[in-house]
């Protein structure tokens, strides 16, 4: 948990967000700034900085098996869906604060940029 972090606030739900669907450990919101036709991020509600600072294998699993649940449930597992998480500068993460990209609705390009 983080005062100011962006994230923690929208889970404490001081910040309004798009939220799509929320377990107890994470919630799917809309992409400020979408770079697909579904862009959703997964956020854990737990304050971690980056994936380098995850401990726990098992937060990772669960974030994963709900991104597949969202993909599922707004239709796109058939079609298909990409997941990225962006660590550091490099990656180009910009919040600090874990969340796994989740995205579909066109024919995504590879490489990335
Ligand atoms: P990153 O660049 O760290 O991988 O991803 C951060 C993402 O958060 C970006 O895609 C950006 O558009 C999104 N974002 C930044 N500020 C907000 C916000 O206030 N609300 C929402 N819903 N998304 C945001
Ligand atoms: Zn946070």
């Amino acid at each position: 948990m983080s005062e100011s972090c962006l994230f923690c606030r929208i889970a404490r739900k001081e910040i309004p967000a798009g939220i799509v669907a929320e377990t107890d450990g994470f919630l799917a919101l809309r992409d400020i700034d979408p770079k697909a036709p579904f862009h959703v991020l997964i956020v854990p509600k737990a304050h971690v900085a980056s994936l380098n600072d995850v401990k726990d294998a098992k937060l990772l699993g669960e974030m994963m098996r709900f991104a597949v649940s969202v993909a599922e449930d707004n239709g796109y597992a058939k079609s298909g869906y990409r997941t990225v998480i962006n660590t550091n500068a490099d990656g180009g993460q910009t919040v600090f604060h874990l969340h796994l990209h989740l995205l579909a609705g066109r024919r995504l390009g590879w490489p990335p940029g």
